[in-house]
């Protein structure tokens, strides 16, 4: 396929299904398409990245609102193999041994991909270092940069260890990975450019806090002899600052955002570097729901390995499209009215908003000026809410209580329901279950929005602001909407135009005009075609992987 060039990819989360709970959110749910649309692709991949034995927390919401946070340890050992090999690291002084577990994912026609978790949870660690890896973006930074070490220099470590020393290309996923440069370098005796060409970067999120900075000093008492002195950064030289996406992209040949808006937001973040762009995708496979997944595996033989047959419907009759549809809605209420005492109506137009609850995403947009949606909604409308907050987010928790707190007093007018514990299993069954997908992220801020892409290729249409992909994507009016203006992002202007549109035109055409509905549908299917995972695959084998 790729005459067999073998990859190596490494990211800090890795979320393959809801039971290996070792992702937070769009990064690392990403990170688990990338590997299954490579597998697919006949990819010569291997993946590295932390075992996380308390995962990502478990979410539950008491009745003020409140999230609490609980890390119930996961079946690992139902899922990983523990294999015989064991890489060490010194760090702070300690020598550190780490377990390594593999887990074979296999794709269409069972070409396999290992991944690799490594996990520093054993007896003969000293009790501080056995914590290492036992959370997913837990404690403080210092903690971060223990974990960033095991998962950069552990992991190329343990690709030696295994005999893999004819890697084409090393990719990052994200910062938290770049220490994995330090290790090449050593490797290739500080033959920097050959280090560059074996390197590609990924930058996913214009947003701060996905970007970490560390004290050098501290980073010096961590590492110690493993930091070299002469690293030459931008932010160390003027800051004392070790930031990981800058050491990232210096020591990369080729770097890329998520999406072509992204791509240039990137670009002017790092202007140093030089940064191109691959719009994300999803794993079709893996986020189409399973009323759709009969359907075409009766009318589109061979869309499973080829998901460009989606683009032609033409087989398919609009009942077939719409019954399929309000199974998978009746699914997704089922799970809603087990919920709550106002119960949602499958005959009401539904709309979803699900994602990390972060302030740039702007969850609480709809409910800016409560009259005038009132006014629109004219009691046809019921939402469902989701999605987990940072533990150390306060301001992310304090949105949680707000929608809690709303959709109490908006009890007797719309039906509101906020599902618990986020999750790839929750994100499906909205995705693939509401009628309208709802995104309203702060521009340019949203970097791409899978869950988006995800919605579509159920036939789902968006109504977001044009962020992200859908500032590429959207065809508007006809394979879903808009908000707001491309030329400016602010609350009012924006939910202005949600709520006009909503009225004059997304409700109207849902309870009046089934068929132009239904044309919308195909129209969503139509553009996910472009979108999914399978297809930016490609687009890294022909840019990246060559
Ligand atoms: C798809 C997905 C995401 C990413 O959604 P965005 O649109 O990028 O916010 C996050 N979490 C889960 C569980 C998902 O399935």
């Amino acid at each position: 396929m790729n005459d067999n060039k073998k990859i190596a990819y490494f990211s800090a989360e890795i979320g393959l299904s809801s039971d290996i709970p070792t992702y937070s959110g769009g990064l690392g749910v990403l990170a688990g398409d990338h590997i299954k649309a490579s597998a697919d692709n006949g990819l010569n991949m291997v993946a590295i990245t932390l075992l996380y034995k308390e995962g990502y927390f478990k979410q539950e919401i008491d009745d003020q609102g409140l999230q609490k946070e609980f890390y119930p340890s996961f079946d690992y050992d139902k899922h990983f193999e523990l294999i015989p090999k064991q890489v060490s690291i010194k760090l702070r002084g300690r020598n550190i041994l780490i377990n390594v577990y593999k887990y074979i994912y296999f794709g269409e026609k069972k070409h396999s991909i290992p991944i690799y978790f490594l996990d520093t949870n054993i007896a003969e660690n000293h009790e501080d270092d056995q914590k290492i890896t036992l959370r997913l973006y837990s404690g403080d930074s210092d903690h971060r940069v223990l974990q960033e070490s095991i998962l950069g220099i552990g992991g190329i470590r343990l690709l030696e260890e295994l005999g893999h020393t004819n890697i084409h290309k090393y990719h990052m996923n994200e910062g938290h990975c770049s220490f994995l440069t330090l290790e090449l370098l050593r490797k290739y005796n500080n033959d920097e450019q050959l280090v560059k060409e074996k390197c590609h970067f990924t930058t996913h999120t214009p947003v701060p806090a996905g970007h970490d900075q560390f004290q050098i000093s501290n980073c010096q008492k961590i590492l110690g002899d493993l930091l070299p002195s002469d690293l030459n950064l931008e932010s160390l030289k003027n800051d004392n600052i070790l930031h990981m996406t800058e050491l990232g992209l210096n020591f990369s040949s080729s770097a890329n955002g998520v999406s072509e808006l992204h791509g240039n937001v990137a670009q002017k973040q790092f202007p140093n570097y030089n940064i191109n762009f691959i719009t994300n995708g999803v794993h079709h496979i893996s986020w189409l729901g399973d009323d759709f997944k009969s359907l075409f595996d009766n009318k589109l033989s061979g869309w499973r390995q080829n998901p460009d047959l989606l683009s032609d419907l033409n087989t398919i009759e609009d009942t077939e499209l719409t019954n399929a549809h309000q199974l998978q809605k009746e699914k997704l209420l089922k799970e809603i009215n087990s919920n709550i005492s106002n119960k949602f109506s499958s005959e009401i137009l539904t709309i979803g908003f699900a994602r990390r609850s972060a302030e740039y995403k702007r969850a609480r947009l709809i409910f800016y000026d409560i009259d005038k949606l009132i006014d629109a909604s004219n009691s046809q409308i019921q939402i469902v809410f989701s999605g987990k907050a940072h533990p150390n987010d306060l301001g992310g928790k304090e949105i949680i209580k707000d929608i809690y707190k709303t959709s109490k007093n908006l009890k007797n007018k719309i039906s509101i329901c906020f599902l618990e514990n986020y999750n790839m299993r929750l994100g499906k069954l909205i995705t693939s279950g509401v009628d309208v997908w709802l995104n309203t992220p702060l521009r340019p801020n949203e970097a791409s929005g899978t869950s988006g892409m995800k919605a579509a290729l159920n036939g789902i249409p968006n109504f977001s602001i044009l962020d992200g992909w859908w500032a590429e994507a959207c065809i508007d009016g006809s394979n879903g909407w808009s908000i707001g203006s491309p030329d400016y992002c602010n609350d009012k202007a924006d939910s202005d135009s949600l709520y006009k549109r909503l009225k004059n035109e997304i409700i109207p055409l849902y309870y009046d005009n089934k068929k132009n509905w239904c044309q919308i549908m195909r129209s969503s299917i139509n553009t996910s075609v472009d979108y999914t995972a399978h297809r930016m695959i490609q687009d890294y084998i022909k840019k990246y992987y060559k």
